[in-house]
């Protein structure tokens, strides 16, 4: 048997990789780290899941997928899906 070390990232806790400087190399650009203030990481990010709405009124009862809504509150305006890296609006939450 062989024991291995794995490196999970401390910031986003998703990312695991067996070889230490790629994990260094991920820490670094990862959107979960507070240095690249990113939208996941700003007190500003409003993010609410997908969802189905039922529509009873028409035959069969289909349901209408919502987009999940993704919103920054410092600039009141709605964002992609991929979060804004190094912003200028960026805060830190409490
Ligand atoms: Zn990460």
């Amino acid at each position: 048997m062989i024991e291995r070390t794995i490196y999970e990232c401390e910031h986003c806790h998703k990312r695991r990789l067996i070889n230490k400087s790629a994990m260094k190399k991920h820490e670094g650009i990862c959107w979960y780290n507070n240095k690249n203030k990113t939208c996941l990481t700003c007190s500003g990010y409003v993010y609410e899941p997908p969802y189905l709405e039922p529509h009873p009124e028409l035959d069969g009862c289909p349901n209408e997928h919502i987009d999940a809504i993704r919103y920054c509150e410092y600039e009141d305006k709605n964002l992609d899906a991929e979060p804004v890296i190094n912003c200028e609006h960026w805060r830190e939450r409490d």
